[in-house]
C-alpha cells in the first residue's frame, strides 16, 4: 500500500530523511517510535506529500505521489492524516466537518454524506455531538471527529502523528480504542505513537527511528522486550 524507496530529505543542511526503505502491506499497522527530532513527522508527511522530498520514491497503491491538481487531491483524500492537534473546522459543526470533503473532493449529494457522516460518527461514538461546534467538545471527541473525518473520504491508508499527546489522560484510552478498531477492521495505519500498549496491542510492526533513519524494526513482542541498537535500549529506558 506504501512503498519507501531509498528516500532523501533535507532540510537546508539538515539530512532528515536518510536512506529510508520502507513498504507498508495493505492492512499492515506499523508503529513510529524515536526521540523527538528524529524525523517521525517528516516520516508521515512525506507519504501525503505534505513535505517534498528530494531523492527517492514514494509510492501509494502503485501509484507514484503526484505533484500537483487533481491526482494530488486524489492522493490527500487516499491517504488520510490525523495530527496532535485536532485540525478541525472551528466555525463548522461536528457533521459538517465529516461531510464537508465527500461532498466537494468525492463529489457526494449533501443527504447521502449526511448520512455517511452519522454512520461514522456513530462508529466512533460521538454521534450525540453532530450538531454541536468542535469547541464544545471535548479533546477526546474532537480527536474521534477528525478520525470520523478522515474515514469519510474512505482512506487507502491513515497516517496519525501522536493522536493522544495533546490529550488528557482520562481521554486517551477513548482515542486509542477507536484506532484499535480500525486497526482489527483492516485499515492500513502508519502510527507514529509512544503508547507502548497500543503498539502491543495493535502493531504488526514498530519502526524505531534516530536521526533521520530507520534504524531497528522488529515486531512489538521483539522490540520491546530485546532491542538491538543502543539507541532503542536508551530510549526505551528513557520511556519505560
Ligand atoms: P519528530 O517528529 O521525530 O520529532 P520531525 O520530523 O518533526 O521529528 O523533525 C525532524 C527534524 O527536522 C528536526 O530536527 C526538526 O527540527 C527539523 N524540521 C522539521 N520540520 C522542519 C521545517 N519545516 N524546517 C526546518 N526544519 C524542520
Ligand atoms: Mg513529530
Amino acid at each position: 500500500m506504501v512503498a519507501m524507496h531509498d528516500v532523501q530529505k533535507w532540510f537546508g543542511d539538515l539530512h532528515v530523511l536518510q536512506d529510508i526503505e520502507l513498504e507498508v502491506a495493505p492492512g499492515e499497522v506499523v508503529v513510529v517510535i524515536g526521540p523527538s527530532g528524529s524525523g517521525k513527522s517528516t516520516l508521515c508527511r512525506a507519504i501525503n506529500r505534505l513535505e517534498v522530498i528530494q531523492e527517492g520514491t514514494i509510492v501509494v497503491d502503485g501509484k507514484p505521489l503526484p505533484d500537483e491538481g487533481k491526482e494530488l487531491a486524489q492522493l490527500r483524500a487516499d491517504v488520510g492524516m490525523v495530527f496532535q492537534s485536532f485540525n478541525l473546522f472551528a466555525h463548522k459543526t461536528v457533521l459538517e466537518n465529516v461531510t464537508l470533503g465527500p461532498i466537494k473532493v468525492r463529489g457526494l449529494k449533501k443527504a447521502d454524506a449526511d448520512k455517511r457522516g452519522m454512520e461514522l460518527l456513530a462508529r466512533v461514538g460521538v454521534d450525540s455531538q453532530a450538531g454541536k461546534l468542535p469547541a464544545q467538545l471535548s479533546g477526546g471527541q474532537q480527536q474521534r471527529v477528525a478520525i470520523a473525518r478522515s474515514l469519510a473520504m474512505d482512506p487507502k491508508v491513515m497516517l496519525f502523528d501522536e493522536p493522544t499527546s495533546a490529550l488528557d489522560p482520562e481521554m486517551i484510552k477513548e482515542v486509542l480504542d477507536t484506532m484499535v478498531d480500525l486497526a482489527k477492521g483492516g485499515m492500513t495505519m502508519v502510527v507514529v505513537t509512544h503508547e507502548m500498549g497500543f503498539a502491543r496491542t495493535a502493531a504488526d510492526r514498530v519502526l524505531f527511528m534516530a536521526d533521520g533513519r530507520i534504524v531497528e524494526e522488529n515486531t512489538p513482542q521483539a522490540f520491546f522486550t530485546n532491542p538491538q541498537t543502543p539507541r532503542a535500549k536508551d530510549f526505551l529506558a528513557k520511556i519505560l
